[in-house]
């Protein structure tokens, strides 16, 4: 079996380029001819893959998201003809799209959708104003986009990227259950839910080094995941529990606003900037519950994952993922963002140790038992395979 991987992106930069690559390493291991194909301006690659130029200008990228480029179509083309691939794996499309599409006609194509890209237009136009949930029937987020001729073409452009998936894709695959409901919805079907690869290295398994005053919060700081509802939270919450330390990991636009909050608010002791961390072990080692407050549909939640991987439990918002991978009131405890009951579900558990502990440990049995990398491998290539003969 000849399989070809498609994506906008052709190197190292988010999630999804990291499935891209690792689900690329691994086929190449179980023997299939692999091939991946993509966009880059990083040209430096392997002899497995394919990597077109992109264009520097905004502009021009734009238009290449909405217009037919016969000059490149020309050259993915040749490039997929060469190779013949049996079956196309398509992630993010992003770059080229309706030349990309046009380009893979008359192949059995399959998807990996890993984010809300096709469910809600705007849902990447604005990071500063809080997104209601959108499962894309009726985009609920419209007003965000305040010039009129962006709107037209971010909505244009979403109408022609739902139509060119429709019409070239047999297959789906998603890793989260609430994902696959919303594009199950949006007439993208059939659909798979399959995990993604987690790579993480073993984890903590116990408590041992733990402080029960000291939270976690992991990722960028920005408005959309929620940061602010958490800091004003623990602002409440020192008033019960005084001796509260969260630890925030990340950078982000409001950085600088929160250290302001906190030296105004005088809660030095109580919030702590960070920054950016590499190794997050030791963070993990010492925090008892990780946070994940994001007010966005959260398309699958490594830092959810990490964190039960080290037997932690996850107090999480009720978006995207999360609610699949966090088992309410089991491995950590779902919050409405929209309601006001961050502080509360915070001095509740903080006030019960036993919880959080077995919060922590069915967490790690449920992550492990969710990434067995070989099992959604296989999942994977039986995809292949049941379209390949369809
Ligand atoms: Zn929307």
């Amino acid at each position: 079996m000849k399989i070809l991987l498609i994506n906008d992106t052709h190197e190292k930069y988010g999630g999804a380029e990291n499935f891209f690559f690792n689900l690329k390493k691994k086929l190449i291991e179980r023997n299939y001819n692999v091939l991946s194909l993509g966009f880059s301006n990083n040209l430096s690659h392997d002899d497995r893959s394919i990597v077109f130029p992109i264009s520097k200008n905004r502009f021009l990228r734009g238009l290449n998201r909405i217009i037919f480029n016969p000059f490149m179509y020309f050259k993915i083309k040749k490039a997929i003809k060469k190779f013949d691939p049996d079956i196309i794996n398509l992630f993010n499309t992003n770059n080229y799209t309706p030349t990309l599409f046009k380009a893979i006609s008359g192949y059995k194509v399959l998807q990996s959708i890993l984010d809300y890209r096709l469910i809600c237009p705007v849902f990447t136009c604005d990071k500063d104003e809080k997104l209601h949930i959108c499962d894309g029937i009726i985009c609920k987020n419209k007003y965000l986009i305040k010039n009129p001729l962006k709107k037209f073409i971010v909505f244009y452009q979403h109408k022609l990227f739902r139509k060119l998936t429709i019409k070239s894709i047999s297959y789906y695959y998603t890793p989260s259950t609430h994902l696959k409901h919303c594009l199950e919805l949006n007439d993208f079907h059939p659909i798979e839910q399959i995990p993604l690869f987690l790579t993480f290295k073993k984890g903590i398994l116990n408590f041992d080094n733990v402080n029960f005053n000291s939270i976690l919060y992991v990722g960028q700081i920005e408005v959309n995941k929620g940061i602010w509802d958490l800091v004003y939270s623990i602002k409440d919450v020192t008033k019960f529990l005084p001796k509260i330390c969260l630890k925030i990991a990340g950078n982000g636009s409001q950085f600088y606003q929160i250290e302001k909050f906190i030296i105004k608010n005088k809660l030095e002791n109580n919030i702590k900037l960070l920054g950016s961390i590499r190794n997050l072990k030791p963070l993990y080692e010492e925090c008892c519950l990780l946070i994940v407050p994001s007010t966005i549909q959260e398309s699958f939640g490594f830092v959810t994952a990490e964190a039960m991987f080290n037997s932690r439990a996850v107090l999480g918002s009720n978006r995207g993922a999360t609610t699949w991978l966090v088992k309410d009131n089991i491995t950590g405890e779902i919050f409405d963002p929209e309601k006001n009951e961050l502080s509360e579900k915070i001095i509740s558990l903080l006030n019960n140790k036993k919880k959080l502990m077995s919060y922590g440990f069915e967490a790690k049995k449920r992550i492990t038992k969710i990434a067995n990398t070989k099992k959604i491998l296989e999942q994977i290539i039986n995809l292949y395979k049941k379209n390949l003969y369809q």
